[in-house]
């Protein structure tokens, strides 16, 4: 899809159609209030000129971004749900990481001293997760 196509699509309240979704049809009968002339991040007006195509985290569907939005926008969130989901994955005791197969990956738990599995994108909730950015 050109830009100026996302730019209306995610900008102007149109219907998104299925092949705009394409990997994500499972969000096609969902929420879709997310469509406004809002950028994610700052929640300021976009023009066309500003306007880069970000995403969400989880889901992975298109949201707006001011281009200068983008990056700090899609880090924050990206860490707001990383603390969510709280998975040894993005945890700051997590060390010796090694590949087991496809998205899981063994480490040991320098807090518990003990072997532990990490699974991207998924929400463990562990009590004792700590993010790695919030290590002192
Ligand atoms: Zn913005």
């Amino acid at each position: 899809m050109d830009k100026p196509e996302a730019f209306k699509n995610l900008t102007y309240c149109k219907p998104i159609s299925r092949e705009f979704f394409g990997k994500h049809p499972i969000w096609l009968d969902g929420v879709i209030d997310f469509i406004s002339t809002e950028c994610r991040a700052c929640k300021q007006i976009i023009l066309e000129k500003d306007f880069e195509t970000g995403y969400t985290y989880w889901q992975g569907y298109p949201v707006p971004y001011h281009k200068i939005c983008k990056k700090l926008g899609m880090d924050n969130e990206a860490y707001e749900c990383q603390v969510i989901d709280a998975d040894c994955n993005d945890c700051a005791y997590f060390g010796s990481r090694k590949n087991l197969c496809k998205g899981i990956d063994e480490g040991h738990c320098l807090k518990f001293n003990k072997t532990v599995r990490a699974y991207p994108n998924f929400c463990t909730a562990h009590d004792c997760f700590v993010h790695r950015k919030d290590k002192a």
